[in-house]
């Protein structure tokens, strides 16, 4: 939520260019506050040699101690130097780097971002500078140009050379010998002879332009007024955020390109964030399709090469579209005029590591700082952006339908207390008689499980024991085709032992509860001439193995797709028709206080991969609360009256998004200290809080991952009304308390995830 919204404005927008009596003149040796990406707050003074002018932004190598780091200009340093360092004891910075600076609106939001998840300044402004190799000097290549004399020798080699760079423009010399068939000695001749001039350009190849001219799909009425309502608001060049509202296959994607097209003919710069942008090969398909050329792609797999290429491709302006994940929000775009963010909905945009912050939120900041139009694109938008259309912050457009069409799929329960698969199996008989429906009739299937691996507890019959992870409070999971008991939270595995270790009985261990391994197995059993796969985290590490299973499910060489969440996203596919949920209950289990709702969305989109095209679609949720509301609204269809009841009930327990939340987790290897610095921590605020503050303290307690990687785990959960912003008392506490030095506390603004 908190990006998104009003209480918290944005510093006031100064314009671009830095103006006269900004720029920091080294007269008599300016003093200039630089900001270092490291784990600090606060910017540090250094003084800038005589006569040279640092504009705010300017990336420069300073001293720091012993070492060279780079950081970036953030304004005049503190001239009263009271509390600060002396002038006579500030170094001197070392160099200006060769780049464009980082943009008024990136700082900006380093600050804002800062202020808002108490994350160090420092360490926000790391993720905006990713790429050291990026404010390097760029690497040169060497090119030729013609310079129109004749070689006093012309062979049929030298003719094509020259013939190639008739054109007047330079061509680097491994292509120019490339192209034209002959030795770079052919080439290097022609420059000796003065028929050609020798120049460097920059090693990096420009990016491919968009070309939004390109012709595009005849729009539905509904599609076109929407995609008009989009091209307004990207051609305002004003802040405004918009919600595409539209049922899974309605043609979101198609809609929002008409945006992009509009932000491409009006020279501004996109960014598209997609929540998984390793898994999608057809959405840049798509992208190629409609504009003709590859969209620049960001995300943290990414090679060093490219990474440094597309990172000043971005800054310079040569880039006019970047596709990623989250991260990209970082970019140093130099005229952003649209940011989509497709799923708006997804979890994937929370990062939980690092800097804890919601890039859909926080793209909202970016795109009021650049005074530009944001695109929030989701079948089931969250009840965060819902609340925000209802109180008018967002406009909303709604695409009812889906293409050409085609029929949202039939959805409809299995009630396993009536129908439950045989002992030890998990496919109930009339999922397996659809399945055994849908393979007749040539048609693909997709079976969805949340859980990755064969087993998610291994149990001994003997004595009840449970294995588990050493390092975390958790189950080990079994893996069959690695033949491993893993922990999915740190990374632990073993092989799995023979006898059980807690009462020494052999052959007493027995995989309990379903995995995709397992289902896979039993479809295996039921239906043998059916081809299958497995599509998880662990079978997709990157996107050329997505491509892989996309295309075999494309050329139909796969009829039954079993996977986790990862099948879920964005895919089409025509010949599929059929989706069985194993077990639609799963995410409801243990539930914090979007299970609910996660699990609509989820199982949603999950339902929205069949019958996209001509063949109808059919989904059955194998459930054992076929009366709960998500089941319900599921297969009603109703998801405004589920979603009213969902937001009522936040608004009964000041949950968001009619209130906010903050948490403190505490962790560390004792225990004793974890839960006594909690416990400090709990009373120093309960102390200081008013009567009438609208703030509640909850816990501390230890956390439902009590252990995790080794450390001991506490959580503090502070809850306010809407009105309230929690940030100023949070820092308050987190400023007198004195925690000890083997204990780390991290704050989650706006936490989605409660373990
Ligand atoms: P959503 O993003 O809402 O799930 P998509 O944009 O993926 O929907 O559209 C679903 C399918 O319908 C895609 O294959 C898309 O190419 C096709 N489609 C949508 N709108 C049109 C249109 N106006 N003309 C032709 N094909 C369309
Ligand atoms: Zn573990």
């Amino acid at each position: 939520m908190a990006g998104n919204d009003a209480t918290l404005t944005p510093p006031p927008r100064g314009d671009n260019m830095v103006r006269g009596d900004d720029k920091l003149r080294g007269d008599d040796a300016a003093r200039i506050a630089v900001l270092l990406p490291l784990g600090l707050n606060t910017a540090y003074d250094y003084l800038v040699p005589d006569g040279e002018i640092v504009p705010e932004g300017t990336f420069v190598r300073v001293p720091l101690g012993s070492r060279e780091v780079t950081g970036v200009v953030w304004g005049a340093g503190d001239a009263e130097a009271d509390g600060g360092v002396a002038r006579g004891r500030l170094k001197e910075i070392i160099a200006v780097l060769p780049v464009p600076p980082l943009p008024e609106s990136v700082r900006k939001l380093v600050d804002w971002v800062a202020e808002y998840t108490l994350a160090k300044r420092g360490a926000v402004l790391r993720m905006a500078m990713s790429v050291p190799a990026a404010l390097e000097p760029a690497k040169m290549r060497v090119a030729f140009l013609s310079t129109g004399n004749e070689p006093e020798r012309l062979t049929p080699a030298r003719r094509r050379v020259l013939k190639l760079l008739a054109d007047g423009l330079p061509q680097g010399a491994t292509e120019l010998a490339r192209e034209a068939a002959v030795s770079t000695g052919v080439v290097k001749g022609l420059a000796e002879s003065g028929a050609l001039r020798q120049i460097s350009l920059p090693a990096e190849l420009a990016p491919e332009t968009p070309d939004w001219r390109q012709p595009r799909a005849t729009l539905s009425s509904d599609q076109s007024s929407a995609a008009a309502a989009l091209r307004e608001s990207v051609t305002d060049a004003t802040f405004s955020v918009t919600l595409l509202d539209g049922v899974t296959g309605s043609g979101k994607t198609e809609v929002y390109f008409e945006a992009v097209a509009a932000a491409l003919e009006a020279g501004r710069q996109v960014l598209v964030m997609l929540p998984e942008i390793a898994l999608s090969t057809q959405w840049l398909e798509r992208f190629r399709a409609r504009f003709g050329s590859a969209p620049c792609i960001w995300h943290s797999e990414l090679g060093q090469r490219a990474r440094r290429e597309t990172w000043r491709a971005v800054a310079s302006g040569a880039a006019r579209i970047v596709v990623g994940a989250r991260s990209a929000l970082w970019l140093p775009f130099a005229e952003l005029g649209l940011i989509v963010v497709d799923e708006e909905h997804d979890s994937a945009f929370k990062q939980e590591d690092g800097v804890i912050y919601h890039a859909r939120d926080m793209a909202v900041m970016r795109a009021r700082l650049e005074s530009c139009s944001l695109v929030l694109s989701s079948a089931t938008p969250s009840l965060e952006t819902l609340a925000n259309v209802r109180a008018g912050r967002y406009q909303s457009l709604d695409l009812p339908d889906r293409h050409g069409g085609a029929q949202l799929p039939h959805i409809e329960v299995v009630d396993m207390r009536d129908e439950p698969p045989p002992r030890g199996a998990w496919i109930s008989p009339p999922l397996r008689a659809a399945l055994e429906d849908c393979f007749a009739a040539g048609q693909q299937a997709v079976l969805f499980l949340n859980r990755r691996g064969y087993a998610p507890l291994t149990l001994c019959r003997a004595c009840g024991h449970r294995l588990q992870c050493p390092n975390c409070t958790a189950w080990l999971v079994a893996h069959r085709f690695s033949d491993t008991l893993n922990c999915h939270h740190c990374g632990y595995y073993q092989r799995p032992p023979e006898a059980c270790p807690k009462c020494k009985v052999e052959g007493k261990l027995a995989a309990c509860g379903p995995g995709v391994e397992r289902v896979a197995e039993e479809a295996a059993a039921l239906f043998p001439n059916a081809r299958s796969e497995i599509v998880t985290s662990d079978t997709i590490a990157g996107p050329d193995e997505a491509a892989g299973f996309i295309g075999r499910i494309e050329k139909h060489e796969i009829d039954l797709l079993i996977g986790t969440q990862i099948i879920a996203k964005g895919h089409h596919f025509p010949l599929l028709t059929l989706v069985g949920v194993i077990d639609a209950d799963l995410g409801l289990a243990g539930g914090d206080l979007r299970a609910a709702e996660r699990t609509y969305q989820l199982l949603h989109q999950v339902a929205g991969r069949a019958g996209r095209a001509q063949l109808a679609g059919r989904v059955l949720l194998q459930t054992y609360m076929p009366e709960h509301p998500v089941m319900a609204a599921l297969c009603s269809g109703e998801r405004e009256a589920f979603l009213t009841r969902e937001a009522e009930a936040r608004e009964q327990h000041g949950q968001p998004p009619a209130g906010r939340l903050a948490a403190v987790i505490l962790s560390g290897r004792h225990e004793a200290s974890v839960a006594d610095t909690a416990r400090a921590l709990a009373r120093l605020a309960r102390n200081s809080l008013p009567r009438d503050s609208g703030i509640d303290i909850l816990g501390p307690a230890p956390a439902p991952l009590a252990l995790l990687r080794g450390r001991y785990r506490y959580r503090l959960l502070i809850k306010c009304a809407r009105a309230v912003l929690p940030q100023p008392w949070l820092r308050a506490w987190l400023d007198e308390l004195d925690p000890p030095s083997r204990v780390t506390l991290r704050v989650d603004v706006d936490p989605y995830s409660f373990l």
